[in-house]
C-alpha cells in the first residue's frame, strides 16, 4: 500500500510538472492519473487533514472563498482547490500537491469546494470535518438531472461522512431535508423573517410541494427563489430556526452589505464586502463554518469585510469611465438574483448578457425563459443599452427583446475584443452577465485590455 500510494504520488506530481510546462490540464489529469494507480488515494492524504467542505448549486465558489479568507487571516497552515477543480479528480491534485511523497500532508487545513454530482466519491474519502450545503436550485436540466437527483446524491455522500458537522441553509427546504434522514450533527442558518423586504409567495420556484408527502407549500415570507419560512400544513414539515440568523439587512449598497448576525443569540454587526442578498447567505453559511471549525465567529465575521472574491464573481474591472462588474450566472435562480441587485442600482448603467452552450453552461439555453428578464423593463431609463454577446447572442436577442426592452437599445455583439474595445469609452457603470464558459473568455479580453487579477488556471 505504501509503496503504491509513493508511485501515485509521484505520477500525479510529474504529471502536474509536464501539464503546467505545456500549460494545459494542469488540475484534473494528475490526480486523475493517480487515482488510477492507487483508487484510495484521497483518503490517505486527507486523513491527517481537517477538511471543510462545501457543496450546493448556487454559491459555493464565494462561501469557499470567505471561509478562505477567514483561515487566511486567522494564520492557519491551510490549501484549497479552486471552482475548476471540483471533482475527485481535481481534488485529489490538490492534496498530492500538498503532501510529501510518502502521503504525509504538508498543510493542516483544507478549504474543499466540491460539485454536487461528485460528492459520493469525495466525501467517502475526504471525510470532512464540516460540510456546508449552499442551496438546491434546479441548474440546467442536461448537466444534472432532476434537482432531487442531486439532493439524491448529495445525502449518500453525507451517509459516508457522519462525523461531519452540517451547516445547512435552514430556508432552502430541500437542503434542509437533509437533516430528516442523516444522522449528521446539524446547525442551520439562514435570513430570517423582516431582514429584508420580502414576497409573500415565491415567484420562481424549484421545490413548490412538501419534499416528504406532497402538499403545497405555505410560506410566511420569501426572500428568493423557494428560500424563505416554509411550511407543510399537511404533515408539519417546517423551516429550522437557525443558529446563525441574518435578523436585519441594514444596507445594500454596489460595493456590499451591512447586516446584523445572531450566532446562536448574540448579535453581531457585519460588513459583507460583496453586493447583493445571495452574498448575504453565503456569508452566513462561511461563519457557520468557521465558527463550527473550532474557530471565534469574529474570525470569520471579519474576514468578510476585507474579503474579495474575484473571478466573476461581483469582480471588478476598471473597464469604462465608471468601471465594469462581472457577475457569473447559471441558472435561472441564480439570475433572477443577479436581475434582483441591478433593481437596486439607481444610475444609469449597461448592461451586457453573454450567453454560451457549451457543456459548463448547459446545452439546452431555454431556462433562459424561466428567468425574470421582464424586471428589466421596470428600470426604464436607468438601462441604457444592453448589449448581447456569446455563442447563443441571438437566442439573448429575442429573449431581451421579449422582455419588453425596444430594439434600439439592443446591441449584439459576438467578438469580445470588439466588446471589450466598445465598453472602454463607457460613461456609465458596466454590468457584464456571462454564463461559465462565456465568462472565462470574456474575463480574458477585458484583463488583456485593462488589467485585473491572473487566474493562475
Ligand atoms: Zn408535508
Amino acid at each position: 500500500m505504501k509503496l503504491k500510494v509513493f508511485f501515485a504520488i509521484l505520477l500525479g506530481r510529474a504529471v502536474r510538472l509536464v501539464s503546467r510546462i505545456l500549460r494545459r490540464g494542469g488540475t484534473d489529469m494528475p490526480g486523475r492519473l493517480a487515482l488510477k494507480l492507487c483508487p484510495e488515494l484521497l483518503s490517505v492524504l486527507a486523513r491527517d487533514v481537517k477538511s471543510v467542505a462545501i457543496t450546493g448549486t448556487n454559491g459555493k465558489t464565494t462561501s469557499a472563498r470567505m471561509i478562505e479568507q477567514a483561515f487566511s487571516d486567522l494564520g492557519l497552515n491551510y490549501f484549497a482547490n479552486r471552482s475548476g477543480a471540483n471533482l475527485i479528480s481535481g481534488v485529489t491534485t490538490e492534496f498530492l500537491m500538498n503532501a510529501t511523497l510518502t502521503g504525509r500532508p504538508k498543510k493542516d487545513y483544507a478549504v474543499i469546494e466540491c460539485d454536487e454530482a461528485a460528492a459520493t466519491k469525495v466525501f467517502r474519502q475526504l471525510k470532512p470535518r464540516v460540510v456546508v450545503v449552499t442551496n438546491l436550485f434546479r441548474d440546467q436540466l442536461d448537466r444534472y438531472g432532476e434537482v432531487t437527483h442531486t439532493l439524491a446524491n448529495i445525502r449518500r455522500a453525507l451517509q459516508d461522512a457522519p462525523e461531519a458537522t452540517l451547516c445547512l441553509n435552514a430556508d432552502c427546504s430541500l437542503t434542509s431535508s437533509l437533516a430528516l434522514e442523516l444522522k449528521n450533527r446539524v446547525v442551520w442558518y439562514g435570513v430570517n423573517e423582516g431582514a429584508v423586504p420580502s414576497r409573500a409567495k415565491p415567484v420562481l420556484s424549484d421545490a413548490t410541494h412538501c419534499i416528504r408527502c406532497q402538499a403545497e407549500y405555505e410560506y410566511s415570507y420569501v426572500t428568493y427563489g423557494h428560500l424563505g419560512g416554509f411550511r407543510c400544513p399537511r404533515c408539519g414539515y417546517s423551516r429550522r430556526t437557525p443558529d446563525y440568523a441574518v435578523t436585519d439587512v441594514v444596507a445594500q449598497r454596489l460595493d456590499g452589505s451591512e447586516i446584523v448576525l445572531s450566532v446562536r443569540g448574540e448579535k453581531h454587526t457585519v460588513d459583507v464586502n460583496l453586493p447583493a442578498l445571495y452574498n448575504v447567505y453565503n456569508a452566513a453559511g462561511a461563519v457557520a463554518a468557521v465558527t463550527e471549525m473550532g474557530f471565534a465567529p469574529e474570525s470569520a465575521i471579519r474576514a468578510l469585510a476585507s474579503f474579495h472574491c474575484g473571478f466573476g464573481r461581483m469582480e471588478e474591472f476598471r473597464l469604462g469611465k465608471a468601471g465594469a462588474r462581472m457577475m457569473l450566472v447559471k441558472n435561472p435562480a441564480g439570475c433572477d438574483q443577479v436581475l434582483e441587485f441591478l433593481q437596486e442600482v439607481h444610475e444609469p448603467f449597461t448592461l451586457v448578457v453573454c450567453l454560451n452552450d457549451r457543456g459548463a453552461d448547459g446545452r439546452d439555453v431555454s431556462w433562459i425563459w424561466d428567468a425574470s428578464f421582464e424586471s428589466l423593463g421596470a428600470l426604464g431609463s436607468r438601462l441604457r443599452r444592453v448589449i448581447v454577446s456569446g455563442d447563443r447572442a441571438a437566442d439573448m436577442h429575442v429573449r431581451i427583446k421579449y422582455a419588453g426592452i425596444e430594439e434600439a437599445r439592443i446591441e449584439e455583439q459576438r467578438d469580445y475584443e470588439a466588446l471589450v474595445r466598445e465598453l472602454e469609452g463607457e460613461e456609465v457603470p458596466v454590468f457584464l452577465m456571462p454564463t461559465y464558459t462565456a465568462m472565462l473568455e470574456l474575463r480574458q479580453a477585458v484583463i488583456r485590455r485593462v488589467g485585473g487579477a491572473e487566474f493562475w488556471e
